[in-house]
């Protein structure tokens, strides 16, 4: 079945704070993008750090903006870079930069909030950060196997943003709002395009709850989209209070960049409201240690101090991370700020991603560059979506070289080989065992 659609509906933000379920109704009618952009600033002093390569960016090209407005994330949300002439008025756009956001429409738009946009090079268009941000030529270019759909997330959705495709769990696509886009996401067709093929409502949310509600084998619930943590928090604390109330499901997570992108969204009372919905975890978008900023220390301090246990998901990029010298520091990193490295995925092949993709050998070169090497807990899993709703497929270097007799012959992160006693074994029978290399 394919994701029920609303066309076009209005959208409103939620205007005063939720008390009962009467009126949440008219209170949620649209997670859109004009709903953060319509939304008033609350005057709320939020103390937050700002790191001083940001607090210069911020001086230059935000100069009548206060502190208070930069650390308030709807404020961030709303002076989103979204279009070309504010693009042009902080980089230097290479002309391929220039005409592909020129040519852009649809789905995915350029959409950085200005914090993150501090973190990029302004200058040159190779620096990572801005690269996974602006777009290029290369994304209107279609490679062998891409797809607009390429886990066929469309064919496994069972109800409104309700993808089921594994037994006990399911995928929520909550929202398709994001507070910035990166030009490899695997739902581009879903996200940034309000008044586009897929909507998001309120309506569509009780259906997905009633589907919830009816499916007691769903253990698991995994709010993404878009990015859930771009919801207000009444919109957030309505979900996930109806989401807890379904007895079956037992434990709830959130697919987010915010933290990173966005940190300044980690705000205490969100923090306050996710805290009430244990057991709650949550999987943290990261890409390079760039993002690694006392800002996001910050933001995953609150989260961590919360009790929500926190993963990172790394998607693997092309001259942009794909070397052990980027993920190691990126990983540590993580643990650092309580975040332990969970998965780093092959990047799925959607239309125009050829010039983010590495062969996957790639990633086993770095995992094998991390296990052994440094901290267990920071080497994450490698995967690979299977192309056409396989799910994820994990892919781990060999370490088992082969058997002799009862011996059970593995090979360590330097290179050696080593016996294991182990009778009565099978495992390693059908390789040849290279004891050569004893
Ligand atoms: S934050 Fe996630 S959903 Fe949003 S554009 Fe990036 S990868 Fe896609």
């Amino acid at each position: 079945m394919s994701l029920q659609i609303a066309r076009g509906r209005e959208a409103k933000p939620p205007l005063r704070p939720l008390r009962s379920k009467q009126n949440v109704r008219p209170l949620l009618q649209e997670a859109s993008e004009q709903s953060i952009a319509a939304a008033p600033a609350k005057r709320v002093v939020l103390r937050f750090p700002v790191n001083p390569d940001t607090k210069a960016f911020y001086r230059k090209f935000y100069p009548g903006t206060s502190s208070i407005e930069w650390n308030d994330w709807r404020w961030q949300m709303r002076a989103r870079i979204r279009t070309l002439d504010e693009l042009a008025r902080i980089f230097h756009l290479s002309e391929d930069e220039y005409h592909a956001v020129k040519m852009h429409s649809g789905s995915l738009p350029v959409g950085i909030t200005p914090y993150y946009a501090s973190l990029m090079d302004l200058k040159d268009s190779q620096e990572p950060l801005r690269r996974t941000h602006i777009m290029t030529g290369e994304e209107y270019l279609r490679g062998p196997g891409e797809d607009d759909d390429p886990l066929a997330e469309d064919h496994d959705t069972a109800a409104p943003g309700i993808v089921h495709r594994y037994p006990d769990r399911v995928l929520f696509l909550t929202t398709g709002t994001c507070s910035t886009y990166c030009r490899y996401c695997t739902r581009a067709r879903v996200v940034g395009n309000p008044g586009g093929e897929y909507q998001f409502s309120l309506r569509q949310w009780e259906q997905a709850l009633t589907y919830l509600e009816e499916h007691t084998e769903v253990r698991d619930v995994l709010m993404s989209g878009g990015d859930p943590l771009t919801l207000g928090d009444d919109k957030l604390d309505w979900l996930l209070g109806r989401l807890r109330a379904i007895k079956h499901i037992e434990f709830l997570r959130i697919g987010t960049k915010v933290p990173v992108v966005l940190p300044q969204r980690i705000t205490k009372s969100l923090v306050a409201i996710l805290k009430k919905y244990h057991p709650l975890w949550m999987s943290l978008h990261f890409t390079h240690p760039d993002e690694l900023t006392d800002e996001v220390t910050e933001s995953t301090a609150r989260l961590a101090d919360a009790g929500i246990p926190l993963g990172s998901q790394t998607v693997l990029l092309k001259d942009i991370n794909d070397d052990i010298s980027v993920i190691r520091p990126l990983m540590l990193g993580l643990l650092k700020r309580r975040v332990r490295p969970y998965y780093l995925y092959q990047c799925d092949p959607i239309r125009g991603s050829a010039h983010f993709r590495t062969p996957v050998e790639k990633g086993l070169e770095i995992i094998q560059g991390l296990r052994g090497h440094t901290t267990g807990y920071a080497t994450p899993i490698f995967a690979v979506d299977a192309p056409g709703g396989g799910g994820k497929v994990q892919i781990a270097p060999d370490f088992v070289v082969g058997r002799d007799g009862d011996d059970l012959l593995l090979r360590n992160f330097e290179g050696d080989v080593y016996r294991y006693p182990d009778p009565g074994g099978t495992l390693g029978r059908d390789k040849k065992a290279k004891l050569a290399a004893e």
